[in-house]
């Protein structure tokens, strides 16, 4: 696969050391909102046993106008150059991969729960069934340390506050860390976080992704408190 040619439109700082990649989308790529694709540095100035590239949610969705990657910022080498880049650099885009995707029945009520970055493409999902007027029900359990580490929360929040199909339950696990006075829900999400926001358990289809660790916990915890392994879409963010 040649890949899509790209150049970096913007950058922006969208939680704690989590930064946004905008790039204009090009005429001929397109994708399911979920789907994530191999985003590869072009000549960078450094690089290591990863390689150039790693595997991204596009956290943008279709029905957006500009593609948008959210990454954690750590101390490999990618990261290194992504937070140094300026407009104008220049990434191969490979893909679009994956089948984390909404399901083709536009009534199936979904139920997502992510953590920390994993919110990428829960952000695409979410934004692209209201584009497109989906009457599904949703709801989002989206766990972080503080709000401060909580991408795209203001956003979601807001998009959610004006559907009558969305419902966003934000949880701080360190709330008391936080500058900010957090007064939504407090600690991990669990089965009796779940049962005071949904009504049956075991209805909808659940989305869980982000870190493995995390995808395994929520799995468990679904399975033991009843729900079908088959209701489960997961997607684990392999090297977090
Ligand atoms: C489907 C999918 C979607 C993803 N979406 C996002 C996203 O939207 N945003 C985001 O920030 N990250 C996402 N990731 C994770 C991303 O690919 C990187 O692994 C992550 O950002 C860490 O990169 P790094 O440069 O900080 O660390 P790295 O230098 O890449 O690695 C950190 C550690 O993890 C190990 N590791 C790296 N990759 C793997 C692997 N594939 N399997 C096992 N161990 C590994 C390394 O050996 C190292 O020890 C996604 C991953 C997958 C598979």
């Amino acid at each position: 696969m040649a890949g899509y040619q790209l150049k970096l439109k913007r950058k922006q700082q969208v939680a704690e050391g989590t930064l946004a990649l905008y790039f204009d989308k090009p005429d001929d790529f397109s994708f399911q909102a979920g789907q994530c694709a191999r985003l590869v540095l072009v000549d960078p100035p450094e690089t290591d046993d990863e390689g150039n590239g790693r595997i991204l949610s596009l956290a943008s969705a279709p029905a957006e106008s500009e593609l948008m990657f959210a990454t954690r910022i750590r101390d490999s080498a990618f990261k290194r150059v992504l937070s140094a880049l300026t407009p104008g650099a220049e990434f191969t885009l490979k893909g679009p991969y994956g089948d984390f995707t909404l399901p083709a029945d536009p009534a199936r009520e979904l139920v997502f729960i992510t953590g920390g970055i994993g919110i990428t493409p829960v952000r695409s999902m979410l934004l692209q069934a209201m584009a497109e007027s989906q009457g599904r029900q949703m709801t989002l359990f989206y766990a972080n340390r503080r709000p401060e580490d909580a991408a795209f929360l203001d956003e979601l929040t807001q998009a959610c506050a004006i559907s009558s199909h969305c419902m966003l339950v934000a949880t701080m696990t360190q709330a008391g860390q936080s500058a900010q006075h957090w007064q939504g829900e407090r600690g991990h999400v669990d089965k009796a976080m779940l049962n005071r926001h949904l009504t049956d358990l075991a209805r909808p289809l659940y989305y869980l992704d982000g870190p493995p660790g995390l995808v395994a916990a929520m799995k468990t915890m679904l399975v033991d408190a009843g729900v079908a392994e088959a209701q489960l879409r997961t997607e684990e963010f392999a090297g977090y």
